[in-house]
């Protein structure tokens, strides 16, 4: 009687362990996510500030990315006050404007697309150009 009991309440001993220890590896791995997040994002915007111009050839720059980036958050966040439903996949298809500081020369960056790099906007270009070539 009593080594049921004791098999039944080292059992559930065993099941709120394993519980308590998914929520810890959860609890734990989120301040090692974020920044791995953050970096990748970092590495993301680096690669993407030495991308050469197409039209003239200056390094489009950290300055004009970060911008490029705080406005598609703001997209971002603006889509999320009128359709919160949707704020996973209006994140995703978010698209930074990113503008040439030398000529003005306009192109988008989407993470949807984000292999592709900065996509040029203007008319007679090829489009796509690959980040960090010709550096
Ligand atoms: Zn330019």
């Amino acid at each position: 009687m009593t080594g049921l009991g004791l098999k039944r309440r080292i059992g559930r001993i065993a099941f709120d362990a394993g519980a308590m220890l998914l929520f810890a590896a959860g609890v734990l791995l989120l301040p090692v996510l974020l920044p791995a997040i953050a970096v990748s994002e970092a590495w993301e915007m680096r690669k993407l500030a030495r991308t050469r111009c197409t039209r003239c050839g200056n390094r489009i720059g950290i300055t004009e990315i970060r911008r490029a980036r705080q406005d598609g958050i703001a997209q971002a966040w603006a889509a999320i006050g009128a359709v919160p439903a949707l704020w996973r996949r209006r994140r995703v298809v978010a698209v930074w404007n990113v503008i040439c500081p030398t000529c003005g020369h306009e192109y988008t960056y989407s993470f949807h697309a984000r292999r592709q790099g900065l996509m040029s906007k203007g008319p007679g270009s090829d489009g796509a150009m690959s980040p960090g070539h010709g550096a």
